[in-house]
């Protein structure tokens, strides 16, 4: 197990972190300047495609990515902003929508461990199981479909209190057998503002070229922030913990926030310091010999 890095932007456990004190653009750091951000982008994107060379050839541990956040705040753009340097092989990218008919024949942790990364790979989910803890709990009905024992018979905030905490004991534990068994975890917040959703949400209703962004259940769900809100904020508290750490990250600077997240990964990485595999004796000196046959052909 790794020491979770620390930024300005982690969630200490048992910290009372509130989701309305969290910032949504930088205050630290080299802020909002465009030209330097860009250059620390791409610095850092070449570090995690050489540490992610290192992870695949020690072919021992993995990375886990997880991604949640509002609508619009920019989950997909900054995957790809922050993991086009990595070789596609070594990576997987995971989206968790809706559940089918056959995910919801089993246990909603399952769906997700069948897509966890091998080891020497990183892996992310955008979205995850943490789904089951936001928008189950905002709509609690969504229980109904998933065919659970010991449901309460009301299904409202009160009475439901105790079965989210179990939900945050089974991810807990989860996430803790995976790190103990060689898969780092590290978990964005990308915390975007309710005002620059808005203007997201307009550009995409304005540009065509966006059009295909917009989902008109979207703004049922705005509609919802302060649930969400307190979703996010119960779930954050009971779930950052130090082998699986929640990063609060400002999101309305899109620029910002990919070198921010990029930042973190490649802290963790360093830390998890992967290492090409040693060769012993007897092999090097068959190479030797084999260098020889070649070099005489
Ligand atoms: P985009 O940014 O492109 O809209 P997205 O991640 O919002 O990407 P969508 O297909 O729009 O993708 O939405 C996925 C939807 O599925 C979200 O509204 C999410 O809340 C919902 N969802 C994910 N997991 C679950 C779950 N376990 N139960 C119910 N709904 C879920
Ligand atoms: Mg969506």
């Amino acid at each position: 197990m790794i020491n979770a890095p620390e930024t300005p932007y982690l969630i200490k456990p048992n910290s009372g972190f509130k989701v309305n004190q969290a910032v949504t653009i930088p205050t630290e750091g080299i802020g909002l300047n465009k030209s330097l951000l860009k250059k620390e982008l791409k610095k850092l994107r070449k570090e995690i495609g050489e540490l992610q060379h290192r992870l695949f050839a020690e072919d021992k541990n993995a990375l886990l990515l997880v991604f949640q956040a509002m609508d619009a705040a920019g989950k997909d753009s900054t995957i790809r902003a922050v993991l086009s340097g990595v070789n596609p092989a070594g990576c997987h990218v995971s989206s968790f929508k809706k559940p089918s008919a056959e995910e919801l024949d089993h246990d909603y942790l399952w769906r997700s461990a069948i897509r966890l990364p091998e080891r020497g790979r990183i892996g992310v989910f955008n979205r995850s199981y943490y789904e089951e803890t936001l928008v189950v709990r905002v709509h609690p009905n969504y229980l109904n479909y998933q065919r659970l024992v010991d449901l309460p018979d009301t299904l409202s905030e009160k009475s439901l209190k105790s079965f989210w905490g179990e939900r945050f004991e089974s991810i807990n534990d989860h996430e803790k057998h995976l790190t103990r068994n060689g898969t780092v975890i590290i978990k964005f917040w990308l915390n975007v503002s309710k005002d620059e959703q808005k203007k997201r949400f307009l550009s995409r209703l304005n540009e065509p070229e966006k059009y295909w962004k917009f989902d008109s259940g979207d703004l049922k769900e705005r509609a919802l922030w302060d649930d969400y809100m307190h979703a996010y904020e119960q779930m954050l508290n009971a779930t950052s913990t130090n082998h699986a750490p929640w990063y609060a990250i400002p999101a309305d600077n899109k620029l910002f926030m990919r070198v921010e997240v990029a930042r973190t990964i490649v802290a963790t990485l360093k830390a998890m310091n992967p290492q090409f595999p040693d060769v012993d004796k007897d092999e090097l000196a068959k190479f030797n010999e084999m260098r020889g046959l070649l070099n005489h052909e």
